[in-house]
């Protein structure tokens, strides 16, 4: 089944700027699929149609089986989104980050400190998890970035851009963390230049 499935998306911006001219693709469930092009190919605006922030002018798309169109709260629930920017409270630790997310997406109680156990483990940053976020390293808070995104255990995870700016052992770091998502059966899209 496809996890990912974009039919004839167009998109045009004021002053005759075609962002998009009838892209369509599918990814495959559990697979990790990139979106490769030079700045300005039209990536971040194709990803904000995926993930509910940007409204196509011609074509569709469906995420984890659900019409972005006609569904974009319940696709909001099936995705985790990891932007360029970042959502981390630098000034709370990684754990408080965590739990700050997971009741956005209303979760709570013993399950959701659970569930933040588990994230840190698995993302290397156990023993951080009770330190300030400004305290970590590149990579620790693009870890912990990530984690955020899993909170609510997404089927579909979107990572904009996820190695710019990183330095070359981070950023090969990185490469294995998207492997191992992988292996989580997720199915991971990312852009990248
Ligand atoms: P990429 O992510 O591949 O760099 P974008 O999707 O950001 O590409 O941009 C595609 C084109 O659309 C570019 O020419 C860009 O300048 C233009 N664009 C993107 N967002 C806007 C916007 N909000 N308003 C006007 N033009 C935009």
């Amino acid at each position: 089944m496809a996890a990912i499935e974009a039919e004839g998306l167009s998109k045009q911006y004021p002053n005759d700027v075609q962002a998009l001219d009838g892209l369509s693709f599918q990814v495959r469930e559990g697979t990790v699929f990139g979106l490769l092009g030079p700045n300005g190919a039209g990536k971040s605006t194709t990803v904000k149609i995926l993930t509910t922030l940007s409204l196509p002018d011609a074509g569709g798309a469906s995420v984890a089986g659900i019409d972005v169109l006609k569904q974009p709260a319940k696709v909001r629930e099936a995705i985790g989104v990891v932007s360029q920017t970042g959502g981390l409270d630098r000034e709370a630790t990684g754990r408080e980050n965590l739990r700050l997310q997971g009741q956005v997406h209303g979760l709570g109680g013993r399950s959701l400190e659970a569930r933040i156990s588990e994230l840190l483990e698995q993302f290397g940053l156990a023993d951080a998890g009770k330190r300030l976020v400004r305290e970590y390293s590149g990579g620790m808070q693009r870890r912990l970035d990530v984690a955020l995104a899993l909170v609510h255990q997404p089927k579909v995870l979107f990572l904009d851009e996820p190695t710019t700016g990183l330095d070359p052992e981070v950023r090969s770091e990185m490469w294995d963390e998207i492997g191992r998502l992988k292996n989580l059966g997720l199915t991971v899209l990312l852009t990248t230049h």
